[in-house]
């Protein structure tokens, strides 16, 4: 009997064609031909995944619930969350800035964590996610635009070279975007092919 389309794995490589197998956590599968690595099993399995999406959006909810830094010059202190900063950039009339800050810290991050949380939710429950091939095609174009890392090295400069000039305090915002920045490094290394593949594994 034929096999399905979905079930062929083609080497990016080569262009063999292979028969999809399943493999144990951790196994590889390699191109009889040239011995790429067609795929591999991951040691996350769609459980560990989906709970780690949903604790970097809770993270990220937190991490913008609270100021980051306080600012204190002349007994006036000044604290605001990330957000806040953006509008106070706006207002200031940067609103490339404002727009591309908004975009990298705030939106690219939540769609990501998002689309993944709704991916992985159906990929539990052994169910075809709706609008499945464009949120995954989304997914891949958006995920480099994410740049919280970037935010967090860039903050704590700030935090030192401002530091001979204001009274600095770091708020609990701070702290929520530390913990979102390894939360996100640890969801950015999905791979997304993997997400189909255990989809493949817990349906068939
Ligand atoms: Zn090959």
């Amino acid at each position: 009997m034929e096999a399905p389309v979905s079930a062929i794995m083609i080497c990016e490589h080569c262009d063999a064609v292979h028969r999809w197998r399943r493999l144990e956590r951790g196994q590889r599968a390699r191109c009889v031909r040239c011995g790429a690595v067609l795929y591999r099993c991951p040691w996350l399995d769609a459980d560990s995944m989906f709970a780690l999406a949903l604790a970097a959006l809770m993270t990220f909810a937190i991490a913008n619930a609270w100021p980051i830094v306080a600012l204190g010059l002349n007994g006036q202190h000044h604290a605001a969350a990330l957000w806040q900063a953006v509008l106070d950039i706006g207002r200031d009339g940067q609103h490339v800035v404002a727009v591309l800050v908004a975009m990298m810290l705030l939106v690219f991050p939540l769609l990501q964590l998002l689309l993944l949380t709704w991916v992985l939710g159906f990929v539990r429950a052994c169910r075809p996610p709706p609008g499945f091939a464009p949120i995954m095609r989304l997914l891949a174009a958006i995920s480099p635009w994410s740049m919280v890392e970037v935010f967090m090295v860039g903050t704590l400069v700030a935090v030192v070279k401002v530091g001979s000039i204001f009274d600095v305090a770091l708020r609990p915002g701070i702290w929520g975007f530390a913990a979102l920045t390894i939360l996100l490094a640890m969801v950015a290394s999905f791979d997304l092919r993997r997400i189909w593949m255990l989809w493949q594994e817990r349906c068939r």
